[in-house]
């Protein structure tokens, strides 16, 4: 089954840059402490954007009022990447869920 809409993930964005910012720490510290190749191979990663990759979270949603005459609503996200997953369900009676014949 196809996803409802593929998205980036938030968590996999908030991790790639708390690394690239460690990254930046481990290049300042380490400035006047290491060898030069060495402090320059952390420069070089502290100074590269963080490789993301796009659109790796999957969301699939429904809503729909059901025979009963209840609305319903179902949401679910998950990233295969870094495993991050939620889910949202919901119902409420319309004011035909008492009296539908259904
Ligand atoms: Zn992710």
């Amino acid at each position: 089954m196809s996803a409802d809409n593929w998205r980036d993930c938030l968590r996999c964005h908030r991790e790639a840059k708390e690394s690239w910012q460690r990254a930046a720490a481990a290049a300042r510290g380490a400035y006047g402490n290491v060898p030069m190749a060495e402090y320059e191979s952390l420069k070089a990663a502290a100074d590269s954007p963080p490789d993301v990759e796009a659109e790796t979270l999957r969301e699939d949603y429904e809503t729909w009022i059901d025979d009963a005459g209840v609305f319903r609503v179902t949401y679910k996200a998950s990233c295969d990447k870094c495993g991050f997953h939620f889910e949202f369900r919901t119902d409420a009676p319309t004011s035909e869920a008492a009296a539908s014949p259904l």
